[in-house]
């Protein structure tokens, strides 16, 4: 099918895109690398009056370390930018690990950090991952500059906290703590497909094994990504022994209420979470 027709604009700036934003309201859509929103449209699930094209912006494109140490990346820089990036791959091994496991290498080369991040598909990557790397997002709007925690950004299916005119410019990641281990796991029908669920850790270990911090993003298992706060509760402070992850892998399915769909039913899914979770963090801890 073709998309419903609408109008087209190619901004050279942020401002000008802000402006193009204010005046058609919520008849305009921000277009990224176009890999779910053309799509959408094409099916007419989508049906926008007017197209603000992102990327001739080149200021939203680039990944840089902060004078605080934060890894910023800009909206509009590629996937697949993200994952060649030597420093994506020292300072946030998580999200280098999470890349290849979205879609296929013909979709990383034009979809965008930001693209997917403001689409806010529970069932794909990023959004687990900047979760559990407790990332900030940084938007701009009519009322200027915010940043937004990755935990108050995602509020339902395909739904952000962005309000009318405002748009993503760039995401933060937080300096990684000193000892953290990083480990993504996730299993779908085929490599390049959505997961039936993925798992995302970041933890930091002591000497004598024991657990400083523990975050776990958590895809496919609900209306948004779903961070597992009590075993990331139950885990911080504790010893990673065998007995202790089981329990918290056990704790973080329990309070799941994953959806049931074509690929997969509710309760598959809670044993999935139940033993991807348990799988990573034995892999974190090893
Ligand atoms: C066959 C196929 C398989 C896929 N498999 C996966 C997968 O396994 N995992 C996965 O995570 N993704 C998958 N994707 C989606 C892919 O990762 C997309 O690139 C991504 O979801 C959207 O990024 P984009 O840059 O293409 O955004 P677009 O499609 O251009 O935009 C997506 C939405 O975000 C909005 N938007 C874009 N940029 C901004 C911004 N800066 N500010 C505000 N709003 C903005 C748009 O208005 C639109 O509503 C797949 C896509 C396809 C076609």
């Amino acid at each position: 099918m073709k998309p419903a027709s609408f109008a087209y604009y190619r901004p050279g700036s942020l401002d000008e895109a802000l402006s193009l934003l204010a005046e058609h309201g919520p008849d305009a859509k921000c277009l990224a690398g176009g890999q779910s929103l053309v799509p959408a449209m094409n099916f007419r699930l989508a049906r926008p009056a007017v197209l603000i094209d992102l990327n001739r912006i080149g200021s939203l494109a680039g990944i840089e370390q902060t004078a605080g140490g934060s890894v910023r990346i800009g909206a509009m820089t590629r996937q697949r930018a993200v994952e060649r990036s030597a420093m994506v791959a020292e300072r946030a091994p998580l999200l280098y690990q999470a890349m290849p496991w979205i879609a296929h290498p013909q979709i990383r080369n034009r979809g965008t950090i930001g693209g997917s991040l403001a689409h806010a598909d529970p069932a794909a990557e990023l959004p687990a991952v900047m979760l559990a790397l407790d990332a900030r997002f940084v938007t701009a709007g009519p009322s200027g500059s915010r940043s937004v925690h990755a935990r108050e950004f995602f509020t339902g299916i395909l739904t952000t906290a962005l309000e009318e005119g405002e748009m993503l410019t760039a995401v933060e990641i937080p300096p990684r703590p000193a000892g953290a281990r990083s480990v993504f796991v996730e299993v779908a029908r085929r490599h390049g497909d959505y997961a039936m669920v993925g798992v995302a850790v970041e933890l930091t270990l002591d000497d004598g094994r024991r657990c400083g911090s523990c975050r776990i993003g958590l895809l496919s298992v609900g209306d948004t990504p779903v961070l597992a706060g009590a075993a990331m509760r139950e885990l911080t402070g504790a010893e990673l022994t065998r007995d202790a992850i089981d329990g918290a892998a056990a704790v973080a399915a329990r309070d799941l209420d994953p959806p049931t769909d074509l690929h997969a039913s509710a309760e598959y899914r809670r044993h999935l979470a139940r033993v991807l979770i348990g799988r990573a963090l034995r892999r974190a801890a090893a």
